[in-house]
């Protein structure tokens, strides 16, 4: 208990040192974490014993349900070299699975395949039929695309997509909307009725323009709002503190379509612990919520060069914004996302 004790304390004492200097940022007031019923809309994790420390990390974030993306093991760490292949990914599959069955109704699983697995529709119709949820594609990630070099729209993954139009399985896809533009423009108009979260603002957060485009014309295409690991999270961060009337007038115009989001890949590393879980979840919200906030992602950042994280340098920006569209952001897309509610 002692570390973690310390751990609060030290914790609390520098949001404290923070708030109490001269010229310190100004907050909106603060929103209380049992407000929203969030659903939280792309996590990754490694194990069910994973579990009790996520279960913990949400209570404390208002977070009362997450839907778990399966991963290969090149994501969680097992394998250096990223670009090598996708080792494993059965493994994850079933773990997650395990744990929605284990929770139902707090846990949703995704499962994932290689972007060259040909049995892929088989696999994904037995994950569902074990009562799996939905469909996690990494075919539009940048290193997979170059490694493998299957086009977004290749006839092995256009059946998958049908299956998935047919029968209402949302799929989180992560795919480039400006690098692999064309492709996924064809596949969407193939499937218009397929229900696709493009992470991370569909990778398209410096062109506004794209995510207007994806949203006007693809009613059910949704974005979410994690940015990655620290060092990619970071300058996206920077970008949204420099442009938050634009980024949030985007938010608020494409309420319905917005997913929260922390992209986590949480292991059974004991540092990544109850506190850092919490952490990430809650600098997500600060960055929607709050006018000005800091964020561990920040503090990765600044501490990855060496630099203590202070007044100057370790706040952003944040969107503020409204109830009713973090409402949506947080608790009825989700919902509809899954299909468990329309409005
Ligand atoms: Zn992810």
């Amino acid at each position: 208990m002692k570390p973690r004790i310390l751990a609060i304390l030290l914790i609390s004492l520098f949001a404290l040192g923070g708030r109490a200097g001269a010229g310190a940022p100004k907050e909106a007031p603060r929103v209380r974490a049992d407000k929203f019923r969030i659903i939280d809309a792309h996590e990754h994790v490694e194990s069910i014993k994973c579990v009790p420390k996520l279960l913990r990390a949400m209570a404390g974030a208002g977070v009362s349900g997450m839907m778990l993306v399966a991963s290969p093991e090149e994501l969680l760490g097992d394998v250096q070299d990223s670009k090598k292949g996708f080792t494993d990914p059965d493994a994850n599959n079933e773990e997650i699975l395990e744990i929605q069955k284990r929770h139902l109704g707090v846990f949703f699983g995704f499962a994932t395949f290689a972007p060259d697995d040909i049995d892929m529709l088989e696999k994904l119709k037995g994950f569902i039929e074990r009562g799996g949820t939905g469909l996690k594609l990494y075919n539009g990630h940048y290193d997979f695309y170059t490694r493998f070099k299957i086009p977004l729209d290749a006839p092995h993954l256009m059946g998958v997509y049908s299956y998935c139009e047919k029968n209402r399985i949302p799929v989180v896809f992560h795919a480039n909307a400006r690098l692999y533009w064309p492709e996924l423009k064809r596949l969407l108009d193939a499937h218009p009725n397929l229900v696709v979260n493009l992470p991370h603002f569909a990778m398209s957060l410096i062109t506004p323009a794209r995510i207007r485009e994806l949203f006007d014309n693809y009613p059910n295409v949704y974005a979410d709002v994690s940015l990655g690991y620290f060092e990619y999270a970071y300058p996206s961060l920077e970008f949204i503190s420099s442009r938050t009337s634009l980024i949030g007038e985007l938010i608020r115009r494409y309420k319905t379509r917005f997913l929260f989001g922390a992209d986590m890949v949480l292991t059974e590393n004991p540092r990544e612990d109850t506190i850092y879980i919490s952490r990430m979840l809650t600098g997500y919200r600060n960055l929607l919520e709050k006018r000005r906030y800091t964020s561990i992602l920040i503090e990765q950042f600044f501490s990855s060069l060496g630099e203590k994280k202070t007044e100057e340098i370790g706040y952003l920006n944040g969107l503020g914004l409204d109830e009713d569209t973090l409402r949506h952001i947080y608790e009825l897309n989700p919902r509809r996302f899954l299909g468990l509610a329309r409005d």
